[in-house]
């Protein structure tokens, strides 16, 4: 471990139990050489795991007896040459002590926008190069006064090799571009008269505005293009984060180390603007993670909005003169600073305990594979909610979320963080791995990659392997992957998979019933045209433009869909789930054209009735679920009237109980006892609860995703397992059948 404080507190424990010898990190982790009287050194023992400083984690700890030296004192030894890479850790969220010296009149960094310690601070997005060490973070501009370098270089301070250290009078320093005054009082003032303001924070800029502002809310989102996408929200502290939202168990989420942004639901007399949040009823929300942050919700007093410095679809800006010419027209105003951002990192999000976005203060910690690769890899992801990732031996390093890899500016993003890992972690890839389709940007990528091994990976094959690897299992499993498109071994779309496999290969066991995706990529932008294919599979002819969609398609349109439905034309066949939720919430009159990918879904679920119980049949049989049933029975619904709500709610029933009973088949034909299920799709809480509970009952045990996104997110990793288990080499001979 470097910059948590660790050694700093070996010396500490050794110096309080009278023990002479070293600590010293080494390319394994940290040494430590203590000597003397058994019982102090056995205390010694129990202590370095029981009391380690809060950043560090202790995976383990390996004792051995070694001759006696007869040295006095207790050093901090200079670190083993090739001592990593080992351990550039997250970006962490201000400490208690930090926090109350930032609110300390008395205190030399009072109102100090920039102070951190051990025990808190940027770090994975300041460091330029290995070691972690000053020279090579973006502090290397400041030179610490003198009275920095001493606490710099005190064992016994809170600050003793915290890189970042610094203070009012050689730090960085913030300001409000162009207007002269303290920066944050400034800033705050510009806010609460309702101006949107660009703030730099620690992995990127973010767009801030009053959350209970409807003026300011509506015109953050019309300079930003960003039609519905739910805003996330700053809350001062943990008492104004619970008049917003109910945490229940993810509370301990909002204040631990990585403050991610929480998904809760929303509290009906939440103070915030109806456009913060539109057709959701849930709310996003985070507590300041910088000094920053603090001063700036404490000065303002009110609930922000604070999204990230972007146009829609673009990735965050961090870099300084970038963000001011790209945001110069959604801000009103910049607060900056001069600390440079080295690498662009989001936000993470989490919802109902399980991580939706890995980033800021989750990355880059290192996950392991159930299964040691033999060869450093590095695993490309897929393409939306891109991730990539490199391994060696059983250590994996999923990259921040680089954002949907169709763009150019994206696609650098991913290519500068790709070099970056090899640095600081010291992985020379010797195998390069990508999804199976060959026009994603990644697979171009990975393919560009002459000399190396190269080699494919199904989507959602890597979707199941990702799961079972965060949990440390190869399988096999029965598994449901649940997505919005993966390119199939068939050449059709797949995405609504019940596989059974491990790591290494895989089957598939069945699947949803296949319909036509009129227009391709556009089925996914117009959710009415699977509202379409599914009528035209169920009636078996072309359907009559349903009344519910009466003014909101044109019924030209809907002949010339429903015509390439017919013919088939530039219409693929796919079996995708998210796809059948487009549909289902299309024909509830929800929306017929999305904004974001998955806005469909989401709005289903946030419609549903929690008090209805009913369940629309979806046979299943030969592995196929045949949700023609399903269809049919939401327009007999919606024909008599039933409230979208219960029909809502019926049709997620439904699905997972016809999920629950195709996994269930599979494993009592193979011999199975556990079941995972992933895939975006499986980021609906309804249907993910339902569904494992429904398995569970069936005597299966279940794993979710959880450490890593259920979305594409995940792929990398699942890339990554897959290959250091020797797969997919069970694919591949299938695929020659
Ligand atoms: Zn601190
Ligand atoms: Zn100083
Ligand atoms: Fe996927």
């Amino acid at each position: 471990m470097q910059g948590v404080g660790f050694r700093p507190f070996v010396h500490r424990l050794a110096a309080d139990l009278g023990l002479s010898g070293f600590v010293r990190n080494d390319s394994r982790g940290v040494e430590v050489e203590a000597e003397g009287r058994p019982e102090e050194v056995d205390r010694f023992l129990e202590r370095l795991a029981a009391e380690a400083p809060p950043l560090a984690s202790v995976h383990a700890v390996h004792a051995v007896d070694v001759a006696t030296r007869g040295t006095a004192g207790f050093t901090i030894a200079g670190s083993v040459a090739g001592a990593s890479a080992a351990l550039v850790t997250p970006d962490a969220a201000t400490c208690g002590d930090c926090l109350a010296e930032l609110f300390d009149a008395g205190d030399r960094r009072f109102r100090y926008p920039f102070l951190n310690c051990t025990n808190c601070g940027p770090r994975f997005t300041i460091v330029r190069g290995v070691p972690y060490d000053r020279p090579l973070t973006t502090m290397a501009a400041f030179t610490m006064c003198d009275r920095c370098r001493a606490e710099y270089d005190d064992p016994a301070d809170r600050r003793f090799h915290a890189q970042p250290n610094a203070c009012p009078e050689c730090g960085p320093r913030a300001w409000v571009e162009g207007v002269d005054g303290e920066a944050v009082a400034v800033a705050g003032k510009l806010l609460r008269e309702g101006a949107i303001v660009a703030v730099k924070g620690i992995g990127g800029y973010h767009l801030a505005c009053l959350a209970g502002d409807e003026a300011a809310v509506r015109r953050l989102r019309a300079r930003k293009h960003r039609e519905d996408r739910p805003f996330a929200l700053l809350a001062r502290d943990l008492e104004s984060a619970l008049e917003l939202v109910d945490l229940g168990a993810d509370e301990r989420l909002l204040h631990g180390p990585a403050h991610p942004i929480v998904l809760a639901p929303r509290r009906a007399d939440a103070p915030v603007a109806s456009a913060v949040a539109p057709g959701s009823d849930e709310l996003g929300v985070m507590l300041p993670y910088s000094p920053l942050h603090h001063l700036l919700a404490a000065e303002v007093g009110a609930p922000l909005v604070l999204t990230s410095g972007n146009r829609s679809d673009e990735p965050i800006a961090h870099d300084d003169a970038d963000a001011l010419e790209r945001l110069a027209p959604i801000a009103d105003a910049f607060l900056v600073h001069d600390r440079p951002i080295h690498t662009r990192v989001d936000d993470s999000v989490v919802r109902h305990g399980a991580v939706l976005r890995r980033s800021r203060g989750m990355v880059p910690n290192v996950l392991e594979l159930p299964v040691a690769a033999c060869r450093p890899l590095l695993a490309c992801g897929a393409e939306l909610k891109s991730t990539f990732c490199l391994a060696s031996g059983r250590r994996a390093w999923v990259s921040h979320h680089i954002g949907d890899l169709t763009n150019y500016e994206t696609l650098r993003s991913f290519e500068s963080g790709v070099e970056h890992f090899e640095r600081l972690f010291a992985v020379i890839p010797e195998v390069v791995v990508h999804d199976d389709h060959p026009d994603y940007l990644s697979t171009s990528y990975a393919l560009e990659h002459e000399g190396l091994e190269v080699v494919s990976v199904q989507h959602h094959h890597a979707h199941l392997a990702a799961c079972l690897a965060e949990h440390d299992e190869t399988g096999p499993a029965v598994a449901a992957i649940f997505d919005g498109a993966g390119f199939g071994p068939d050449g059709s779309v797949w995405g609504g998979e019940i596989l059974v496999g491990g790591l290494k290969g895989f089957e598939r066991a069945g699947h949803l019933r296949t319909v036509r995706l009129p227009g391709s990529d556009r089925a996914v932008r117009q959710p009415w045209r699977m509202a379409c294919a599914w009528l035209s599979e169920t009636l078996g002819a072309p359907p009559d433009l349903p009344r519910g969609l009466v003014g909101s398609v044109e019924p030209q349109e809907w002949t010339a869909v429903s015509e390439l439905v017919r013919t088939g034309l530039a219409s693929p066949l796919t079996s995708s789930a998210g796809r059948l939720f487009d549909a289902v919430a299309t024909l509830c009159g929800l929306r017929a054209e999305v904004t974001y990918e998955g806005q469909a879904a989401i709005e289903l679920e946030a419609a549903c009735d929690r008090a209805e119980c009913g369940s629309y049949p979806l046979p299943v049989s030969d592995g196929v679920l045949d949700a023609r049933a399903l269809i049919d029975s939401v327009m007999a619904d919606l024909a008599r009237g039933v409230p979208v709500g219960v029909i809502a709610t019926r049709f997620h029933n439904g699905l997972a109980d016809a999920t629950v009973r195709a996994c269930s088949a599979a494993a009592v034909e193979r011999r199975l006892d556990v079941a995972v299920l992933s895939g975006g799709v499986f980021q609906n809480r309804r249907l993910i609860d339902r569904t494992a509970a429904g398995l569970a009952a069936a005597g299966l045990r279940v794993l979710v995703p959880s450490r890593l996104p259920a979305n594409d997110g995940q792929i990398s990793f699942g890339q990554a397992a897959v290959v250091a288990a020797g797969g997919p080499d069970v694919v591949a001979a299938s695929r020659l059948q």
